[in-house]
Order: C-alpha cells, then structure tokens, then sequence
C-alpha cells in the first residue's frame, strides 16, 4: 500500500493577528491537484471587540475556496460584491487577471472556523476575467451515521455547483459518535485529508488538526476510523501538469508576471481595483523574494 505522508501544519498570519493553520504548500508536497494552498482558522471564539480583519489585498492566478464552518465573514470584493458566508456555504472567488477583496467577521466577539482553500488556475484559465460565486446550497447525504457535505467535484452521484477548471474533489466527511467508514477513491486522482477536528486513523496512523495526510495516486478506496467529533476534508486532483510559483497572495507560472502584479499593487494601477465596503486598510506586499524581476 502507498505509504502516507505526514505534513505537520505551521502557523501564518493573515494580519491583525489572525493566525492560522497552513499545511499546504509544504516542502514535502506543495500541491494536491489543483489545491495548491490550505488553511485552517479556529475554531477560535474572539473576544469582545476582535474579530477576524483581513484588510484590502490582490490575487492573481488562482480560485479561493472558502468552506465556513462557524461564524459569519463579510466578504466585499473590487468587483463590488459584498456577500456573507454563513456555515455550510461556500465562497469561491476566482481572481485570474486581478482582484482585490476583504474578510471581516460580521461582528465582533463570535466564534470562527473556516477553511480556506487555494486551487491554481491552469495556463489557459491564468489571465481569465475575475468572477465571484456565492454557493449556500451544497449536496449533503448522510451513510451509517456520518455526514457527508460534497464542496467541489463530483462524488458517489452527486455535483456540487463550484465552478473549477480542473478536476478536483473537496469532500467534507463529519461524524458525531466516532465511525469506521470506507470510501471510494479514483486511482488517476491524488488525495490528502486535512483534519479540522477529532481525527482520523487511516493504514494505522492517527492524524489530528495540524497536520495532513498525503496519500498519493493510484487508489480505489480509502478507510478511515474517525473519532467522536470528527470532521475532515477529503481533497482529491488529477496531478497539475505544470508546477505553479506561489508568492504572497500570487499564484503564476513564472517570475516576472508576478513581480509585475506585485509592483502593479503596490503602485496603485488600476488592476487591482479598491475595494468599497470593507474595511479600509490595504495589506503591503513583503519585498519580491527574487533578484532582477
Ligand atoms: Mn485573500
């Protein structure tokens, strides 16, 4: 059987001193298909008058998949969308050529856990118009007392209403009580489970919440032993053909179209639109990483 990897999680931080949990990219594996970037907020409960603030910044080159857990956020974008995501839902916004967005928690002092989830866009899709989807309605079924939330792709009959441009499974599997559950796998798919409570033991290997499993290509099925609260995501991909370059909040497929959109930010070109309703405050770039660009 194909070994699994282990992939302890590291803490990063969005601004304002909301941390969170990152356990892709990694230096053992930077992509899982098309996911390419995954974090892992709370739960956290804030304290009275905190809340989360992730000020004005731009993406390029890539979708964030936002799966709400707990809490509301208040998503506003330059494109003049201003939706709020509650549990259950999913916001995916698909930044290709420039978008700018803000994440504030709708009020302050509530409880938060979220996922969020980059996908890389391939070479055709890199530069497309930006767009913003809103998705409250997902599949859900339940089997043997686990729940099963379908978040991209398609699974076991059912197609959740993300609109991807390359061929991914996000599957949410949660249980109450603790269950032993077997799951049908794609063996040209490449597959990681990210933990976001309880755990799960899988070929005898327990993971937990900071840490994901990278299981690699070639199986048709999976079982897990998931502990009373569990709840994981189950991730899945055909392999991206081409490795992708990740800077900031940049996702590209060579240096010099990043640092120019990190420049085009930084000098207020209008690629990167403000942002009306939220708060105010622009994030600055960290200095380009590479000499001559
Ligand atoms: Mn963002």
């Amino acid at each position: 059987m194909t070994p699994i990897l282990r992939i302890a999680s590291r803490a990063a931080d969005l601004g304002d001193g909301m941390i969170v949990r990152r356990t892709l990219p990694s230096r053992q594996q930077r992509m899982v298909g098309a996911w390419c970037f995954l974090d892992h907020a709370g739960p956290v409960h804030f304290q009275t008058g905190k809340g989360m603030h992730v000020g004005a910044h731009p993406h390029i080159g890539l979708q964030t998949f936002t799966w709400l857990i707990e809490g509301e956020v208040l998503h506003c974008d330059s494109l003049g969308n201003r939706q709020i995501i509650r549990p259950g839902q999913v916001n995916l916004m698909t930044a290709g050529h420039g978008i700018v967005h803000t994440e504030d928690s709708l009020s302050d002092g509530q409880r938060l856990h979220a996922a969020q989830l980059w996908i890389a866009l391939p070479p055709d899709r890199q530069d497309c118009p930006p767009a913003f989807d809103h998705y409250p309605e997902l599949p859900r079924w339940r089997d043997g007392g686990t729940e099963f939330t379908l978040l991209a792709g398609t699974y076991g009959g059912y197609t959740a209403p993300a609109i991807l441009y390359a061929p991914l499974l996000g599957l949410d599997i949660a249980s109450h009580d603790g269950a032993s559950i077997a799951l049908r796998l794609r063996p040209d798919f490449e597959y990681g489970l990210l933990p976001l409570s309880g755990t799960a033991t899988l070929q005898g290997e327990t993971f937990g919440t900071d840490e994901f499993a990278y299981l690699g290509l070639g199986r048709d099925h999976l079982r897990l032993d998931l502990s009373a609260d569990a709840k994981l995501l189950l991730l899945g991909g055909v392999p991206f053909a081409q490795p992708v370059l990740m800077w900031w909040n940049f996702v590209g497929f060579d240096k010099a179209a990043i640092a120019a959109a990190q420049r085009q930010w930084e000098n207020g070109d209008p690629r990167f639109g403000p942002v009306e309703h939220g708060r105010a405050h622009r994030l600055a770039a960290p200095p380009l990483p590479w000499h001559d660009y």
